[in-house]
This record gives C-alpha cells, sequence and structure tokens, in this order.
C-alpha cells in the first residue's frame, strides 16, 4: 500500500487529489492537507473585489467533497517537511508519513519585498491585494471607502517588482473602471494610474503575447488610465508610494511618489515557509526544483506543481518580472506527475510530462474581456494571440462556474475540455496518452 499525500488544495492540490484517487486502487491512500478548510476559486478574486461576486458563490468546504471520493482531508498548515523521514508536521502538533508527496502550495505573498505594502501594513490607506479572497475582501472594503469621499484621491493600480501574475491587474483595473461606470462614478476620481514593473504595457511577463501591447494600451488610453512602465515601487507609507523609474537600458533614471486613496498592487511570489525551508529542494526564492517529470531532483518520492515551482523568466527586463503559471499549465503538470506517481507504484520509471509550456488566460474587462495563448510561453511560439471581445467575459463566467462544479464533483478532465484544447493543439501531456483512464490495480 502506499500512501500520497498533497499539501495545498488550490487549483493544483485539488485536481491532484483527484485525479490520483482515480489511478489508485482503494488500497492505497491518498490524503490532502491545507491550511484552510474551503476551496477558493482564485480567478474570480478580483471580482470580489468590486462587489460582483459574495465570498460564498466562489468559496466551498472541502471535506464533504472528498470524503464521497475516500480522500482524507486534513485543514492544517504544514510547518514542517522532513524529507529523510518522508514526514510532515502540522501545526496542530501531528505528523503525517507519506511516500509520495505532491507539493502544491502555491505561492507567498512577498509583501516583506516592498517595505509598507499590503493589506497588513497597518495604514489607513495601504496597497491592497486580490491574491486571495480575505484580500480581495478588503480591497473592497477600502474601494467603497474611496466612493464614500466627495473628493476621492487617485486609484493606483498595478504590479510590484517582481511580480510574475500581471493579467490580475490588468483585469482589475478594468473591472474597477467598468464598476466606476456603472456606478456613475468615473468623473469623480481625478486621476487613475497604472503603475507596473513590466517594461511596456502588456509584456505580462511574456514579452508580449500576439497584439497585447497594442490592445492593453488603447483599453487603458481609452478610459484615461495613466500608465507607468519599468517602475520599481520601493516603500508605500499611508496613501503614498515610492517609486523608481528605469529606462530601457536599464538605466535608473527618475524616483518619485503617488498619492492614492485606493491601491491594489499585485505583489511579487515566493515559496511558502515550511517548503523554502527544506535543503536542497528549492531555488533561493523557495520555488520548488523539478525536472521535467515534475519531480524533485534531490529527494525522488517528492513532486510538485503550480506556482511553487521554479520556472526562470521569459527574459530579463529592467525592473524584474517573473514568468506567470496559468491554470491550465498548472493542470496540465499536475496530469504529468500523478501518472508519474502511478508509474512508480506500479514499479516503472516515471516517463510522463506536461505538453507544452504554455499561457493560457481569460481577463475579464466588465461587460468584455481579453484572452490569451502563448504557446510555448518561451519564443518562438506556435500560438501567439490575443484577443478581445464580449465572448470572453461570458467564457470567464461559464469556466467560474464549470470549475467549481467540477472540483465539487470530484472529476478533472471531462472530454469536452479536452476535445476543445486538442482542436487547439493542446495536450496536457507530451505524449497525449489518456493517463487517467488506467488504474493501479
Ligand atoms: C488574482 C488572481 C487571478 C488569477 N486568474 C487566473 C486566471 O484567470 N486564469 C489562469 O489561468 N490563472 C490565473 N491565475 C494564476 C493561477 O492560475 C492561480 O494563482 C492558481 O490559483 C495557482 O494555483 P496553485 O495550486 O499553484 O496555488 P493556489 O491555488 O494558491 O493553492 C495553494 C494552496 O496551498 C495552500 N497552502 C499554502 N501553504 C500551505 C501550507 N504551509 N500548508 C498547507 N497548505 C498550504 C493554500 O492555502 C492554497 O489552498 C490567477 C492568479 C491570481 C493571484
Amino acid at each position: 500500500m502506499a500512501h500520497v499525500v498533497i499539501l495545498g488544495a488550490g487549483t493544483g492540490g485539488m485536481p491532484a487529489a483527484y485525479e490520483m484517487r482515480e489511478l489508485l486502487g482503494h488500497q492505497h491512500q491518498v490524503t490532502l492537507i491545507s491550511e484552510n478548510p474551503y476551496f477558493q476559486f482564485v480567478p474570480s478574486n478580483p471580482w470580489v473585489g468590486v462587489g460582483w461576486r459574495e465570498r460564498s458563490q466562489i468559496v466551498f468546504e472541502i471535506e464533504p467533497h472528498t470524503r464521497r471520493k475516500d480522500i482524507e482531508f486534513i485543514a492544517q498548515r504544514a510547518e514542517k517537511i522532513e524529507p529523510e523521514k518522508n514526514t510532515v508536521t502540522l501545526a496542530n502538533g501531528n505528523t503525517v508519513t507519506y511516500d509520495y508527496l505532491i507539493i502544491t502550495t502555491g505561492p507567498a505573498l512577498a509583501f516583506d519585498a516592498v517595505p509598507g505594502s499590503g493589506p497588513h501594513s497597518g495604514h489607513k490607506h495601504g496597497t491592497h491585494s486580490i491574491c486571495t479572497v480575505d484580500h480581495a475582501e478588503k480591497a473592497y472594503e477600502s474601494y467603497l471607502h474611496l466612493l464614500d469621499s466627495d473628493n476621492p484621491d487617485p486609484i493606483i493600480i498595478g504590479a510590484m517588482p517582481g511580480a510574475s501574475c500581471f493579467g490580475p491587474a490588468y483585469e482589475y483595473a478594468m473591472i474597477v473602471l467598468a464598476d466606476l461606470e456603472k456606478r456613475g462614478a468615473r468623473k469623480k476620481i481625478k486621476e487613475f494610474h497604472f503603475i507596473t514593473s513590466e517594461p511596456y504595457i502588456g509584456h505580462l511577463g511574456l514579452g508580449g503575447v500576439g497584439d497585447s501591447q497594442e490592445i492593453l494600451t488603447r483599453g487603458l488610453t481609452s478610459m484615461g488610465v495613466q500608465m507607468h512602465t519599468n517602475m520599481n515601487t520601493t516603500k508605500v507609507d499611508d496613501g503614498k508610494m515610492l517609486c523608481e523609474h528605469f529606462t530601457e537600458k536599464g538605466d535608473k533614471d527618475a524616483v518619485g511618489s503617488h498619492n492614492f486613496g485606493f491601491s491594489m498592487m499585485l505583489p511579487a511570489f515566493k515559496g511558502v515557509d515550511a517548503v523554502a525551508k527544506v535543503p536542497d529542494l528549492c531555488n533561493p526564492k523557495g520555488f520548488v526544483i523539478v525536472d521535467k517529470h515534475q519531480r524533485s531532483p534531490k529527494y525522488p518520492n517528492i513532486y510538485s506543481a503550480g506556482v511553487c515551482i521554479a520556472i526562470p523568466p521569459v527574459e530579463a527586463t529592467p525592473v524584474p518580472t517573473g514568468a506567470p503559471k496559468t491554470g491550465y499549465m498548472i493542470e496540465s503538470m499536475v496530469t504529468a506527475l500523478v501518472h508519474n506517481i502511478q508509474s512508480e507504484i506500479e514499479g516503472k520509471s516515471p516517463d510522463a510530462e506536461m505538453g507544452t509550456w504554455n499561457a493560457i488566460c481569460l481577463a475579464d474587462m466588465g461587460t468584455s474581456g481579453a484572452a490569451f495563448v502563448a504557446l510555448p510561453q518561451f519564443k518562438p511560439r506556435r500560438v501567439d494571440w490575443f484577443g478581445e471581445g464580449p465572448w470572453v467575459h461570458w467564457s470567464k463566467i461559464a469556466f467560474e462556474k464549470y470549475f467549481i462544479a467540477k472540483m465539487k464533483a470530484g472529476v478533472s478532465e471531462p472530454f469536452y475540455e479536452k476535445l476543445v484544447f486538442q482542436m487547439m493543439g493542446i495536450s496536457r501531456l507530451k505524449s497525449n496518452e489518456p493517463a487517467h483512464l488506467q488504474k493501479v490495480g
């Protein structure tokens, strides 16, 4: 009997638990450990940040759903991983022993990289985040507070130095603008700034995708947004952001500050403590180093997927930026690693690799939206496409309902999703094997 433990029940961890359970016979044990008892659909957090979604619409209790699938769920934070002993120590002091560990702990939010930033800074007017549902709720409170004012201070939305997930910054800027229009409050906001570490609008940590620069610049310009690129935010004081500007060549050419009444700045990501502390498991930022089979070269019974793994930036930029890890890429890593663990349990060598590195994203913009496909993530690309239109708005809503339903039902890849992506030439696995169809006896 093998015991597979999955650490972190997010976009990567939940499908990993379901897919692992589907592949293994019931003499094998699957345990999912996560610090919160609930799953949150992270891509909907921008909507929570403008009050277009209630928490209850995008969050659900995990245990009743995993119980039905014979997956043990433990709602505890992992404090320590000891690979020599194959154990994970939890916040309540309990220890869980594993044969295989899957790390899907997502990002820790590096607010400490920019002093005074983040929702827990203690400032009356500090910078917010929409990375978690708790943060998005706090952002919404602060936004409403700004709207109460007769003469509101500027709004600043954007991304901090070292950020890698830029799509949600654009998405949030656009839906805040759409929400202001809806409320008839757009004219009240005299200044709206987009401040980003990217070298140009639409870079997205990917060196641009299709016409992303042109489309996003046009969109923000038409809404009266002042854009600032190559910005290194160095400090946040109460209602004030201190920034340095860099030239294309990487020279610092200006230092200044921007006042704000409401701000959301996506932080840089790093690895979570319990994972980052394990000797030789991670890179200096605490992201798990994996080989092409999603396996740690140092600890062969540890696999990892999602935002918590180490990938190189697509290119060097004057202010540091990282490459995004998006949902479909994460699910592909998961499919590869569960297949590999299954192989190992059967006494075979792991051979599955995720399909081509890709970035696929849908970003809502209120009534319209923007979508991109970068395949592969690194240039030259086979597919390099950025599009916009009301269909993206509706697709994003449909995707939200579909993914949440999928996670409640405990299935990971229904047929039509597979078909659509295969038509676009995108497969979760390099070899295109239907890994989830064969059980271990
Ligand atoms: C606001 C936002 C919007 C996004 N929108 C999109 C989108 O539209 N499309 C797209 O493709 N991608 C999107 N992404 C990128 C990416 O798909 C998500 O970040 C995704 O949730 C990452 O999945 P993950 O499993 O790696 O991490 P997460 O989903 O963050 O899951 C990590 C889990 O691990 C748990 N955990 C962490 N530390 C511990 C510990 N020590 N012990 C126990 N549990 C722990 C966390 O509580 C969490 O449940 C978005 C990202 C953000 C931040």
